[in-house]
């Protein structure tokens, strides 16, 4: 008898289990593609050239003007449960292009000292970010619009990190094959003396060492890079400064990009570029300006 029942439930199941693996499309490329409708009745796909298919999804997917910032979702502080439920990143279109200050300072990550009357100051940080521009819906209507449109999410748009904690989480939430579709990156950091010296793991800036030569390991692998740029501002006494620059630039010199450029604050010895010399990127200097009003001086953001 249970026998009997366990077939009729397994019967039952198989027609409203999908011919495809649960995973796909979260893991597109590890594992196999389905079959798909070629959606014949579907004006989308019946009456619009490719070509024509191709335009709308840039128009809805990209902007060539403005980074995708991909914000890391801190999970600290936990108070509340819905907050542990986040994903590991949320993207957030640019809206601060003109900045003169580093780019991880950007107003769009919200954060601000807040001055209240008989206090101290208090800093306000965003552990969240919540979008809701839609990005990704055309993408969720149809497995053939999938298919089709997801490369030029990846590969069309300037992705934005926040140093390496934004982009080992990203890439963390993310298929290989999503990953290495990733064409454009821009990433901004801070390197300080913490930096140097392993003392912080758990504030960011500065970069934890360990985190900044995964960072460049994951961006050495990148097969399809075609602008990769950085701006690091490096915060150090003289004597030290070519010991920060080298552990900065080291875990990047082998990554490869059409345009690979690296943004200092401050320019190192000769005696560096000598150990750089193979390195793929070149060097612009430019002293930005500190938001000092949002950030102080010396801010760490809680990992
Ligand atoms: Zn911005």
């Amino acid at each position: 008898m249970r026998e009997t029942l366990n077939k009729a439930l397994r019967r039952a199941r198989s027609v409203f289990e999908p011919s495809y693996h649960a995973a796909w499309p979260l893991r597109d490329g590890d594992i196999a593609k389905p079959a798909l409708n070629p959606q014949r009745r579907c004006p989308l796909f019946e009456k619009l050239s490719a070509e024509l298919r191709i335009t709308i999804y840039r128009a809805v997917l990209t902007d060539p003007h403005r980074f995708l910032h991909i914000c890391r979702n801190r999970e600290w502080p936990k108070r509340r449960a819905w907050e542990r439920k986040q994903r590991k990143v949320a993207h957030l279109w640019c809206m601060d292009m003109d900045s003169p200050f580093p780019t991880w300072q950007h107003a769009c990550y919200g954060e601000r000292y807040e001055q209240n009357p008989g206090s101290l100051p208090r800093f306000v940080s965003r552990c969240i970010t919540k979008t809701d521009d839609k990005l990704l819906s055309l993408l969720l209507t149809c497995r053939i619009v999938y298919s089709e449109a997801l490369p030029i999410l990846y590969r069309d748009n300037t992705f934005h990190f926040r140093g390496a904690p934004g982009l080992l989480a990203f890439q963390s939430s993310i298929s290989t094959v999503q990953w290495h579709a990733v064409h454009h990156i821009h990433l901004s950091t801070l390197y300080d003396r913490a930096a140097m010296f392993y003392l912080q793991d758990e504030v960011w800036p500065p970069e934890n060492p360990l985190n900044w030569e995964e960072c460049g390991r994951l961006l050495c692998e990148l097969p399809s890079l075609e602008s990769l740029k950085l701006d690091i501002t490096a915060q150090i006494d003289a004597r030290n400064l070519d010991s920060l620059l080298m552990a900065a630039l080291n875990p990047l010199k082998s990554a490869n990009a059409k345009v690979f450029e690296v943004e200092l604050n401050v320019k190192p010895s000769p005696a560096v570029w000598d150990r750089l010399r193979e390195a793929n990127f070149v060097t612009t200097f430019r002293e930005r300006p500190e938001n000092v009003e949002a950030y102080g001086t010396g801010i760490s953001l809680s990992l």
